[in-house]
């Protein structure tokens, strides 16, 4: 039912002027990264909002997944100044997989809805190409990597393994290389909230619920500071 395109959905767009975006961060540890990168994630919804691309009402929504350092802290100075920052916060580490859940159960006010890491390695500047292409009516525009070329060799060798493995037994194959960071669509987002498994692939539902998509391609970009929480044991569960 929440696959099918909501007539009431469409009179509430085009009765608007401007779409809301949210942009939803998940952010485990990240208390050497934050004053660096949230900035910029704010500047973004601040310029695409003066530009009249996008409403004032947008927001910046972090998601503190249970931080064992200073992120919630350094959460909270940013929406001391700026209130576009929404933020949750987590009583324990659930993974990047419940936060971005998290994030966009939380989003209900947007008609729009970026998902992006907060270490930089997924750059803000494609952010208003995403908008354009939203403007046009693709409902997702997702990121790829254009080669794996610097991610760490064993890394590469296990995510080949698991789309090969993936494609050759689901029916919507998914692009190796595909990112989480991407646009969806009040109507998508419905359509995953809709899904009530507790255990998610994120970038699996997407790619199941359909809908017109559109994706860009960027470069491997070297983590900003910090380390990645990537483990093998998790990415296999
Ligand atoms: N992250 C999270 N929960 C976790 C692990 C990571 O919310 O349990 C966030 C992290 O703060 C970052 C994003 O997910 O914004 C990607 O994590 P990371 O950079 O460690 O992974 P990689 O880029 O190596 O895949
Ligand atoms: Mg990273």
């Amino acid at each position: 039912k929440a696959c099918v395109t909501s007539a009431r959905n469409e009179v509430i767009m085009s009765h608007r002027q401007t779409p809301v975006l949210y942009i939803v961060i998940p952010c485990y540890n990240e208390q050497e990264v934050l004053p660096i990168t949230a900035p910029l994630f704010l500047q973004k919804i601040n310029d695409l909002a003066a530009a009249g691309k996008i409403s004032p009402d947008s927001r910046g929504l972090f998601v503190n997944d249970g931080s064992k350092d200073n992120t919630l802290d350094e959460i909270k100075k940013l929406r001391k100044t700026d209130k576009t920052v929404n933020y949750l916060s987590f009583s324990r580490n659930f993974g990047k997989e419940a936060a971005m859940h998290a994030g966009l159960e939380h989003s209900k006010e947007s008609d729009a809805v970026i998902i992006i890491d907060c270490d930089l390695q997924q750059p803000p500047s494609l952010i208003p190409e995403m908008i354009k292409y939203y403007e046009e009516g693709y409902k997702i525009v997702y990121t790829k990597g254009r080669t794996r070329k610097g991610e760490p060799k064993l890394r590469t060798f296990f995510a080949n393994w698991f789309y090969k493995i993936y494609n050759r037994h689901t029916e919507m194959p998914l692009d190796n290389g595909a990112k989480d960071f991407q646009l969806l669509d009040r109507q998508v987002v419905e359509a995953f909230l809709a899904i009530k498994d507790n255990y998610r692939f994120v970038k699996g539902i997407f790619s199941w619920v359909g809908y017109p998509r559109k994706y860009i391609e960027f470069d491997f970009i070297p983590r900003i500071r910090g380390k990645s929480t990537w483990s093998f044991k998790s990415l296999l569960r």
